[in-house]
């Protein structure tokens, strides 16, 4: 529920509810006091005035005409009943001395001393929380004894401390309803914001692994599953520079170790000449040779890392144009077949597409790609003995709006467990970790950046016959519109 929603219906309940509470109070009240029915209780308040004055007319007549009546006991008492009905009774006195005391009084104020009552005659009493007013009326009974007159009647139906009572009551229910529900919906909008806080903190102090779990919906459930978002989004961000922290100092000593190894070498070969331990011509034929060598692996290592670090950094820029994958690859190979067949390796190739198959690609990039794979396969079947058979199959087809290369050697194969590294940089498996294969381990992942960077991915697997097959998916070059007649005639 949003906080505004709660908000109304809160506002809506403070008002309502106390109403209705009292209203039920008040029900049970009348309920529990006899009065079952509520329409009773306001005829009750509406008549006993009305009743009372048609007594009190009968009364004043019999004052000033009948007096005889109220020397009668059966007058008397029936005057009482009546007036009792009424919540209302009269104390008689002749010549100042109490005759006689109503009995619904009597039983209201057992304990009453009437006579004192009388004398002091006050305007107003109080008998079991009801008020009765007090009227004193002065007569002549008709054998010339002076008679007086008490007349006590309720002044409210509610007994006088009710109304304060009852006010309090509501004040109470009032006041305690709103702050019920203004703690519990504060409560509901609170607890989740400190949720947020603590997350918020934790963060700040550097914990991004903490959940941030509110289970709020409305405002502060969207706002905890934004934090929620940033949190994540921050994590893989701060993980990932961590990563790239962690990859810059790999480089940095496979460098420093790639370099090392043909330098120190080099610095050997040259003190053997200079010291003289080379000291026949073909020895230091030899030595030079093997300089050569090393410094021609440490040209190439260099050239790799220049352009790994290139391609890494973005700083290459792709020459793209659109070109037949069939053709551009038929082109490739035959120029590579030459130098492959002069190592032994017999290369194939095969189109599974009778259309062409059209790709954005920088020709140079793709050409470097695969030269790369088949140097590795060709490098990778020497280790083969002599007689052993040597192929490169590459295929090419259309799989989706993509189009799929594929170049398989029948070498030794890659590692399963090597298999998800080779395309990382410095990636090497143990057993070319030594210096027969060569290569700068730089090969495959400068494959990669240049896959990517035409949006395409490059993935490798084992064939089952023996050998590896390095597949590359690139994506369709986006059909050209050709300009038609109506559009070439539009003045640009
Ligand atoms: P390297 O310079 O060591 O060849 P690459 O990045 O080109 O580095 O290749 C990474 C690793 O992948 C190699 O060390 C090798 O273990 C494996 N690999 C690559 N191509 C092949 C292949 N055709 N056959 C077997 N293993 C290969």
């Amino acid at each position: 529920m949003s906080i505004r929603v709660k908000l109304y219906l809160s506002y809506v309940a403070m008002v309502f509810l106390p109403m209705v509470l009292i209203l039920s109070f008040v029900v049970f009240l009348l309920y529990a006091g006899g009065m079952q029915d509520l329409r009773e209780y306001f005829r009750v308040e509406k008549e006993e005035k009305t009743n009372q004055s048609l007594i009190y007319g009968e009364l004043k007549y019999v004052i000033e005409n009948d007096t005889d009546k109220l020397s009668s006991p059966g007058y008397i008492e029936d005057l009482q009943r009546r007036l009792a009905e009424q919540w209302a009774g009269i104390i008689f006195a002749k010549d100042e001395v109490i005759t006689d005391v109503p009995l619904f009084l009597k039983e209201l104020s057992p304990h009453e001393d009437w006579q004192a009552l009388f004398n002091e005659s006050p305007d107003a009493v109080s008998f079991k929380a009801f008020k009765f007013q007090i009227n004193e009326i002065s007569f002549q009974y008709p054998d010339g004894h002076s008679g007086q007159m008490l007349l006590l009647r309720r002044y409210d139906v509610v007994p006088p401390l009710w109304r304060p009572v009852g006010a309090l009551i509501f004040s109470a229910v009032v006041g305690l309803t709103s702050l019920l529900l203004t703690y519990f919906v504060s409560r509901s909008i609170f607890r989740p914001i400190h949720a947020l806080k603590t997350a918020a903190l934790q963060i700040k102090d550097g914990d991004l692994s903490q959940q941030v779990v509110v289970r709020s919906k409305g405002e502060v459930g969207q706002l905890a599953a934004a934090f929620e978002a940033m949190r994540i989004q921050l994590k893989e961000s701060i993980d990932q520079s961590l990563q790239y922290e962690e990859n810059r100092k790999q480089l940095l000593s496979h460098i420093s170790h790639d370099l090392k190894t043909p330098i120190s070498a080099i610095k050997g070969y040259v003190e053997g000449i200079m010291d003289g331990i080379a000291n026949t011509d073909e020895k230091r034929q030899r030595y030079m040779e093997t300089i050569y060598h090393k410094a021609n692996d440490m040209d190439q290592l260099i050239d790799e890392l220049f352009l790994f670090s290139k391609l890494d950094l973005h700083k290459v820029a792709f020459d793209f144009k659109t070109i037949d994958m069939t053709k551009y690859l038929e082109h490739f190979l035959d120029e590579q077949r030459f130098d492959l067949e002069k190592s032994g390796v017999w290369l194939s190739f095969e189109s599974f597409s009778d259309q062409p198959l059209l790709i954005a690609a920088d020709p140079d990039k793709l050409g470097r790609v695969l030269t790369n794979i088949l140097n590795n396969s060709e490098k990778y079947m020497s280790q083969l003995p002599v007689s052993a058979d040597k192929r490169v199959r590459v295929s090419v087809w259309e799989r989706g709006d993509h189009v799929l290369v594929a170049i398989e050697d029948s070498g030794p194969g890659i590692e399963k467990e090597d298999l998800p590294y080779i395309f990382d940089r410095f990636y090497r498996a143990e057993q070319s970790r030594n210096s027969e294969t060569g290569g700068s381990g730089l090969g495959l992942a400068i494959v990669k950046q240049i896959i990517e960077g035409h949006g395409g991915k490059v993935w490798a697997e084992n064939v089952e016959a023996g050998g590896a097959r390095f597949c590359l998916l690139l994506p369709k070059a986006l059909p050209v519109r050709t300009v038609t007649e109506h559009e070439e005639h539009i003045n640009h």
